[in-house]
């Protein structure tokens, strides 16, 4: 069993890191667990993060690890496979993939989401470069060029990144593809000026992130110079799941309250992993608040702990 740890943060994207920050300069003895694997690893630039836009990711990540570690932050490169309530006291116990066991007396989880891509031939290798999610990220690169939205798994998402996209261009058409849309719908965004094309969609067309056009099964192509689709967001949450923490009813994701509390006393999380929303700013910000929010928690029990102890140290008959 590695050392007893007041936080044990698992994740090193932007909630992970920003939350690691705060926590370290507020003097926690705290470990940060990430496999290096974030989200947004195959885009070579990240925008609307004030100060940093058009910054590597990768490069965003390492400032923050730089910052983290400048504060005594420790880090260990592992996955987390388990977490459970410690029998020893009121903490937990988190396992990684090498075996290791950490004690630790709260746990943050920012592991952030998986896209679940569809498929659909190439789509993979030009994810981040050709093939986008989100207009507010990416679109303003794209502006003027002629671009194409597949439909698929999240059809809200679909139909409001193509009217989105006509802010960018004026050549933008939707492909529905497996997607069912209304004929209002259709209707709505015809008149906004986008071009609807029905057909199966079978690849995305060009090589080295650089795409030429969509060809359907028919075997027809239709040229473009960058396309947006609505992968379903899947919440790396398996570690909240294991400790017991409630989800919102509706949508299953992990429910938090406040800053990054969930049902469970001193298990936190922030970012994508309870937010699909959020942006890197977003989920820095958010990861910011509930480290504050975890260390007036430890606080807490810390003045509770010093109470209990004054109080069993005073002599017989005096309060
Ligand atoms: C292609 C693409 C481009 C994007 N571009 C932008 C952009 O330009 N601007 C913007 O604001 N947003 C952008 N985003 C969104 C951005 O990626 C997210 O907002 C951001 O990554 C959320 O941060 P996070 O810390 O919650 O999750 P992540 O950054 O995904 O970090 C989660 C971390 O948890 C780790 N992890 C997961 N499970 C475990 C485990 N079991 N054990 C140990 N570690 C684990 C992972 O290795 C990862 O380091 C983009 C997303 C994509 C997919």
């Amino acid at each position: 069993m590695e050392n007893h740890r007041d936080v044990v943060i698992i994740g090193a994207g932007a909630a992970g890191l920003s939350a690691a920050l705060v926590l370290k300069r507020a003097r926690a003895n705290v470990l940060v667990v990430e496999d290096g694997t974030p989200r947004n690893a195959s885009a070579a630039h990240m925008h609307g993060f004030v100060s940093r836009d058009g910054v590597n990711p990768a490069e965003f990540l390492e400032i923050g690890r730089r910052e983290v570690v400048g504060y005594g932050g420790e880090f260990a490169h592992a996955c987390v496979v388990d977490a459970t309530r410690s029998d020893a006291d009121d903490g937990f116990v988190v396992t990684l993939d090498s075996g290791v066991l950490v004690s630790t007396r709260a746990v943050l989880v920012a592991t952030g989401l998986t896209d679940e891509l569809p498929d659909i031939a190439g789509v993979r290798e030009m994810w981040g470069s050709a093939v986008h999610h989100c207009p507010h990220c990416h679109g303003h690169e794209a502006a003027g060029r002629n671009l194409v939205v597949i439909g698929g798994q999240v059809p809200a998402m679909t139909l409001h990144q193509t009217a989105l996209l006509r802010r960018y261009s004026d050549r933008v058409t939707l492909c529905p593809h497996d997607m069912d849309i209304r004929e209002t719908e259709r209707g709505r965004l015809e008149a906004f000026g986008v071009r609807i094309e029905d057909g199966t969609v079978a690849r995305f067309r060009g090589d080295q992130g650089h795409l030429i056009g969509i060809e359907f099964v028919d075997g027809t192509v239709l040229e473009c110079e960058g396309a947006f689709i609505a992968p379903q967001p899947r919440p790396n949450d398996m570690v909240l799941h294991a400790l017991g923490c409630a989800t919102v009813p509706d949508t299953g994701w992990v429910a938090v309250e406040g800053p990054g509390a969930t049902s469970v006393p001193g298990v936190w999380a922030c970012g994508n992993v309870v937010n699909p929303r959020a942006q890197v700013i977003t989920a820095a910000g958010e990861a910011s608040a509930t480290a504050i929010a975890i260390t007036s928690w430890l606080l807490e029990k810390d003045l509770e702990a010093a109470a209990e102890r004054a109080c069993a140290s005073r002599p017989e008959g005096r309060s």
